[in-house]
């Protein structure tokens, strides 16, 4: 029997593991997949955690819940890949594989910012975690006047638009609360504006402007002064808060260091339109632990769970890969009051307005936000938990369309 391993069941590896035993026959393949964790976690549902819209049970399932007959799940820490020997150390076994597919994410390391421990869980919140998510629910709780800062460190970070969404829903929650004109909020990122494509940086710059939001861009954070609390950049410029919250840098899985595999922030070097691994035979790549320019997204893990799965399939075949995948990335973006903006862009296209899914029809618009774009978002958590991670088939093509899209507004990278 030949093996295939999957390191990771979060998102992608769990899609992968579902795409995959429908096509792969269960006499010949054996299917593994290893975690370390019981737990699955609905990670876009941590940001509403501070806001008190979710809480954390709403944000956690059994992982075995969606792993198929078929498929084995075993609890066991990965500390290493021997390339070579086609094996996996864990902290339990050692694991052989014909074909391995690397699916486990990455996470924030605040430690790589200078004086961020200092301040960590006491001025300094994320809610990249779950605990840091609870945490700032308190923090949120109690915040009635003074200087709200988000910081994104460096890029890449996962979910690139989650600290967006996070500014303008405390915009709406301070709001609420009655204190808003107490709270200052201000977004300190190292990007030339709001957001990393042109058009929809313009756009979400004007909502925050709107929001009364300051914009702070280009800053390359270089200290945490947690006794002063001030920011502080490279070039010596300061941004003073009372409550930072920290998008810190991300990097992926500890086994990956030393693999040969990966790249400085330990993401694997992968090719961008197969998802191969560049380094290794027999090793594909999937969702956040890849190096791919695409955003690092539950969606995006989806879309390239199809090219995975379908270029694995042909090589066991003995075809070539093929170079299916476009970077297509589908995201909402709340912007408070119940409100949210959808984007769909991939590597050559940047976001436009237009309508999605339905080309003209919609009903979630691009680019612009409404309730029903919202009503989008919250539904998403159902898809997720029913849908994406059991690999039912949605509604969504794998690659960009331009139907419904506004190509006059059309830039190119
Ligand atoms: C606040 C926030 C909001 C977000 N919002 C959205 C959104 O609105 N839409 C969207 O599409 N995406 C969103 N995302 C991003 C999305 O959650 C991730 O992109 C997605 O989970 C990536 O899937 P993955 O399988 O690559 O990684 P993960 O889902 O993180 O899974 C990785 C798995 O690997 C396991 N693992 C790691 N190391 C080891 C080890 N050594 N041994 C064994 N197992 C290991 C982990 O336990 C985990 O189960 C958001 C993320 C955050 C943090």
């Amino acid at each position: 029997m030949k093996k295939i391993l999957i390191l990771g069941s979060g998102a992608g590896g769990t899609m992968v593991a579902n795409n995959l035993r429908k096509k792969l026959s269960p006499k010949q393949w054996d299917v593994t997949i290893i975690d370390n964790d019981e737990i699955h976690h609905y990670q876009p549902g941590w940001l509403f955690i501070p806001f008190d819209v979710y809480t954390p049970q709403d944000c956690q399932k059994p992982k075995r819940e969606f792993i198929p007959p078929g498929v084995n799940f075993v609890l066991d820490e990965v500390v290493g890949i021997d390339k070579e020997s086609h094996t996996v150390e864990g902290k339990k076994n050692k694991y052989s594989y014909d074909w391995l597919i690397i699916a486990s994410g990455c996470s924030i390391v605040p430690e790589e910012v200078e004086g961020m421990m200092d301040g960590w869980r006491k001025d300094i919140h994320d809610f990249y975690t779950l605990d840091g998510a609870v945490a700032l629910r308190e923090k949120m709780k109690y915040f009635d006047k003074g200087r709200v800062v988000l910081n994104i460190a460096e890029l890449p970070y996962k979910c690139p638009v989650a600290p967006l969404e996070y500014i303008f829903m405390a915009d709406w929650f301070f709001d609420v609360k009655g204190v808003r004109d107490d709270v200052e909020i201000e977004l300190v990122t190292p990007m030339a504006g709001a957001f990393s494509k042109p058009i929809a940086s313009s756009i979400l710059g004007d909502i925050a402007i709107q929001k009364n939001i300051k914009v702070t861009p280009n800053f390359d954070i270089a200290q945490v002064n947690a006794e002063e609390k001030t920011i502080e950049s490279h070039k010596g410029e300061k941004v003073d808060y009372d409550l930072l919250i920290a998008i810190p840098p991300n990097f992926g899985a500890a086994f990956l260091e030393g693999s040969g595999l990966e790249d400085p922030l330990r993401f694997v070097d992968t090719d961008h339109f197969t998802l191969k691994a560049k380094n290794a035979d027999n090793i594909y790549v999937v969702g956040d632990a890849t190096n791919v320019p695409a955003s690092k997204a539950g969606a995006v893990a989806h879309y390239e769970s199809e090219t995975l799965v379908d270029n694995i399939i042909r090589e066991i075949d003995g075809q070539e890969p093929k170079p299916t995948f476009d970077g297509h990335a589908t995201c909402f973006i709340c912007s408070g009051h119940e409100k949210a903006f959808l984007i769909d862009f991939n590597y050559e296209y940047e976001p436009l307005p237009g309508k999605f899914p339905f080309p003209g029809l919609g009903p979630f618009s691009l680019l612009g936000d409404s309730y029903l774009n919202y009503w989008g978002k919250m539904m998403f958590k159902w898809v997720y938990w029913n849908m994406m991670l059991k690999g039912v088939e949605l509604p969504l093509e794998d690659q960009l369309t331009m139907a419904g899209k506004m190509r006059h507004t059309l830039v190119t990278e």
